[in-house]
């Protein structure tokens, strides 16, 4: 069975607190491990949580603020310490390329590891597995931050009983498959449309264009909601969601499952976020994240 889940590594934003480490997270997708923003503090919880550096095929970067990065000095000489067996990829703006070079080579260390520095430049496209397609599109925020998106792609499902009705058995199947249709029958009549499974993250941004492109029609939005409603004001000078303003970009995405994340120091109280996304009217599954959970993604709808 292919396991896809979010595992939470970290929650807080700038500052961390008794209770949440900076950012970090880690998407397990198939056989594959993206590490997003890894804040200060990122190689630990991945102790904590049951991460090792070998999960790890792909990092992706938001922005250049300690509390989605700091963390990628250790992580990199980790991978390096472990002598990961596979290349790792690294994504984050292209205008923090200074920021990423001296993470990188933040102290000595024996390079063992294969990593491949694939910066973001503008929106598009950076990466197309069989898995997925990973694209990215910019955000607002007061230094440049992209966020990412990853799309499975639509396939059809085989249904054996229509096979069977029309008697495709063996490599026929296969030849239907192919071809999309064999001795009159069309794969319409023995297949279904499975649609691919979709996941976004988002943060640090205020509102605009981009969040609403990667919320679109996903089955998971990880996003920062470092404020309450409240604080609308400080939230958009800094360029930050509040918790309803994360919950309405979702709900208006058709999101299935919202996980808020990034929050301020300054909230004792995490029910607060919840209470205001669920008064902004989003009905879909709710995480509002603490550090080392595990959020399964949804179970497919076809
Ligand atoms: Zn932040």
């Amino acid at each position: 069975m292919s396991v896809r889940e979010l595992v939470v590594l970290g929650t807080a934003s700038q500052v961390p607190t008794r209770h949440r480490n900076h950012n970090g997270y880690l998407l397990r997708w198939d056989g594959e491990g993206i590490l997003f923003d890894p804040g200060e503090g990122t190689q630990r919880q991945m102790l904590r949580a049951g991460v090792a550096a070998h999960d790890i095929h792909r990092i992706c970067v938001t922005h250049f603020h300690g509390d989605h990065s700091l963390g990628l000095a250790g992580v990199i000489q980790r991978i390096n310490l472990d002598q990961v067996p596979h290349p790792v990829t690294a994504h984050y703006p292209a205008s923090g390329q200074h920021f990423f070079d001296r993470l990188r080579y933040a102290t000595a260390y024996r390079e063992t590891v294969e990593l491949t520095e694939a910066p973001a430049t503008a929106d598009g496209v950076l990466a197309t597995t069989a898995a997925y397609t990973l694209d990215t599109r910019r955000l607002s925020h007061p230094v440049e931050s992209y966020g990412y998106r990853l799309t499975e792609p639509d396939t059809r499902r085989m249904l054996p009983a229509r096979l069977a009705e029309h008697g495709i058995a063996g490599p026929d199947v296969g030849r239907v498959q192919r071809d999309g249709v064999l001795g009159g029958v069309t794969l319409e009549q023995v297949s279904e449309h499975r649609r691919g499974q979709r996941f976004a993250f988002v943060m640090d941004t205020r509102l605009c264009d981009g969040v609403y492109a990667l919320a679109e029609g996903c089955d998971m939005l990880v996003i920062e909601s470092t404020f309450l409603d409240e604080d609308a004001k400080p939230a958009a000078d800094h360029g930050h969601l509040t918790a309803g303003q994360a919950a309405r970009v979702a709900k208006e995405a058709g999101v299935r499952h919202l996980v808020l994340t990034h929050f301020s120091q300054r909230y004792g109280d995490p029910e607060l976020f919840e209470v205001q996304a669920r008064g902004a009217g989003f009905d879909g599954e709710l995480t509002v994240a603490q550090d080392l959970i595990r959020v399964p993604l949804p179970t497919r709808h076809h």
